[in-house]
């Protein structure tokens, strides 16, 4: 049945074993005041978007309850950085789960709204700065074609909060397919006991992977469906050169979905060193690390799996292992196929690989920016940069139609194919910044001018976005507490 403002509750997570969640009373701020609103998404959502706009900012900022809304913060472990904390929701409330007519079912989530019980020293808040680049980072994501958690608003709060200055706070409504992570089935198995354990996986089942539902062993489908899922995932990440930045077990769905934008970037200069997190002094989440990282993830998941996959642990491991140890192939699967199509190629060849590495490798000793590189190549139109102008790229570039010849396609219908799949414009760091600084300082021109270009990246672009920054060291984003 039909609620308040088209929202249509039904909170199956509600149902599971007490200690996965704490029912949380609302926080309420002074002002609430809507920054943003994703309107095309309120559609898409079966929401009635006029309404939310009007008279929506006190359920967004969570300042009055919802009829039929859960109200609760998740309870869920990760490891961060390598080690493993009691976390859970210490900053976000979810509101329920949205079933749209189809059957579809989205997590409705306010970040940022306030104390909970798992808020450990924290506020419980966060600062407009931050969720705007939330919000437009995801949407940039969507419109990439990776999966993404969406941003449907930012909504303002009228308080300030403090960090090493005092800011606007603000509060983001986070949709997502769920906010089950890696980090719930850590906490699961550490904390909870095997029945609540087996309780999760068979919610996560029934809500993501219906179709093992009857498999012999659906736990260890589950891990398969999962693993493959995320192989996809990082796949994209690498091909549009996204860097998440804080790749905790935490941070990392099970639905396969990108989640959590903290430190994130997309990376301008291909150098796979990259990092962007000011915390991250190892580089441990730098951009040529995340396949690595994703399956160090994904095995503490294969762990928390291991007591319901078969009783006895030497049997469960036996069976899990390999499930685990077929990632990288999985992973470099996923990843070439993405590469392929960037170049416009449609069959696979065994030397393809070869190709695709050989490029990269210029593209990092010329140090040149990577989008614009394949969109170079798509537009056929060649700067004159030290990629470009190299004697490395000119016998690279005899190969390439020679490839194209072998599966029959024209250099023409080639570029015709990476014109769907190579960006002109990605949210690059330094425009993103400047954009979300303005926005902050009442000038939402350039900002919403960037939030129409990203997601739109197939497209043209101004100038002005497009070009890489000036100074090429990588523009670290600050981490901690915002
Ligand atoms: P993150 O690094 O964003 O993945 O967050 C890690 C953990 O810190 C999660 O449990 C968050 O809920 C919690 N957290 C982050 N910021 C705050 C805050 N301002 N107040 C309370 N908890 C927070
Ligand atoms: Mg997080
Ligand atoms: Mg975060």
């Amino acid at each position: 049945q039909q609620q308040q403002f088209g929202f249509r509750f039904d909170n199956k997570y509600t149902t599971l074993p007490q200690s996965f969640f704490t029912k949380v009373q609302l926080n309420r701020v002074k002002k609430p005041s809507i920054a943003i609103f994703n309107r095309s998404l309120a559609q898409e959502l079966q929401l009635n978007a006029d309404e939310l706009l009007q008279s929506g900012a006190k359920i967004l900022a969570g300042n009055l309850e919802l009829e039929g809304a859960a109200q609760i913060a998740q309870a869920y472990a990760g490891h961060q950085f390598g080690h493993l904390n009691m976390l859970g929701d210490g900053r976000a409330l979810l509101l329920g789960e949205h079933v749209l007519a189809n059957g579809d079912r989205f997590d409705v989530q306010l970040k940022g709204s306030g104390r909970t019980p798992y808020s450990r020293g924290g506020d419980g808040r966060a600062a407009l700065g931050p969720m705007m680049r939330e919000f437009i980072i995801s949407e940039a994501m969507h419109a990439l074609g990776i999966p993404t958690t969406r941003s449907l608003a930012v909504t303002s709060t009228g308080d300030v909060i403090y960090r090493e200055q005092a800011l606007e706070g603000a509060v983001l409504t986070r949709i997502a397919q769920s906010h089950l992570r890696v980090g719930t089935f850590q906490y699961a198995a550490t904390f909870a006991g095997i029945e609540n354990l087996r309780a999760l996986a068979d919610y996560a089942i029934a809500r993501h992977y219906p179709e093992i539902l009857q498999d012999e062993n659906r736990y260890l489908a589950l891990l398969e469906c999962v693993l493959d899922k995320q192989a996809a995932l990082v796949a994209k990440w690498q091909s549009v050169g996204f860097i998440h930045g804080v790749m905790n077990t935490d941070n990392m769905t099970i639905s396969g979905e990108t989640i959590d934008y903290g430190p994130c970037a997309f990376m301008d200069t291909f150098d796979p060193a990259t990092v962007f997190s000011s915390i991250d002094t190892q580089g441990r989440y730098a951009y040529g690390n995340q396949p690595n990282i994703a399956l160090w993830n994904l095995t503490r998941f294969a762990e928390s799996l291991l007591p319901i996959i078969a009783t006895d642990l030497e049997e469960a491991i036996q069976l899990a292992q390999p499930v685990v140890e077929r990632f990288p192939s999985a992973f470099e699967g996923y990843y070439f196929s993405e590469m392929r199509e960037k170049l416009g190629l449609l069959s696979t060849n065994e030397q393809d690989e070869a190709l695709i590495l050989q490029l990269l490798e210029y593209m990092e000793r010329f140090e040149v920016d990577y989008t614009n590189t394949f969109r170079a190549l798509t537009e056929g139109v060649y700067p004159k940069n030290l990629l470009f102008q190299s004697e490395e790229f000119l016998q690279w570039e005899q190969q390439w139609p020679a490839r194209l010849d072998a599966q029959g396609t024209t250099i023409e219908e080639a570029r015709d194919i990476m014109k769907t799949v190579n960006p002109v414009i990605i949210p690059r760091n330094h425009v993103v910044e400047q954009a979300i600084n303005e926005f902050v300082e009442g000038e939402p021109a350039l900002f919403l001018q960037l939030l129409q270009a990203v997601t739109n990246p197939y497209t043209t672009a101004d100038s002005k976005f497009t070009e890489p920054p000036q100074d090429d060291s990588p523009p670290f984003v600050s981490y901690c507490g915002t």
